[in-house]
């Protein structure tokens, strides 16, 4: 919310972070992300097919997940994640 109009954008049912960066989150995340290890993380592909997951999924609401309070940005990059739905969202698109 902005403290000097009192306004507070309407949720976005279809966003990630990265789009929304209302107050600067969206850095500190990078930041996050970047210090993770390559055995850590999943590959390219696998990340940008799982937030494509994410983006059509009614749990998605301001790039945070509802089921696990996540932000899908960061619980996508980890490789050993998993979506928290039964069953896993994710588990089609993992090789
Ligand atoms: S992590 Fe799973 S339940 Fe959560 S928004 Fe992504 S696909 Fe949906």
């Amino acid at each position: 919310m902005d403290e000097e109009t009192g306004y507070s954008p309407p949720r976005c049912r279809r966003c990630l972070l990265a789009e929304i960066d209302r107050d600067g989150v969206y850095k500190t995340v990078r930041e996050y992300l970047s210090s993770l290890g390559d055995d850590v993380k999943c590959s390219a592909d696998d990340y940008a097919a799982r937030l494509a997951v994410c983006r059509a999924c009614d749990r998605l609401s301001d790039g945070m997940c509802a089921l696990c309070g996540c932000f899908v940005e960061v619980r996508a990059a980890k490789r050993a994640q998993n979506c928290p739905d039964l069953p896993h969202r994710w588990d089609k698109i993992e090789k």
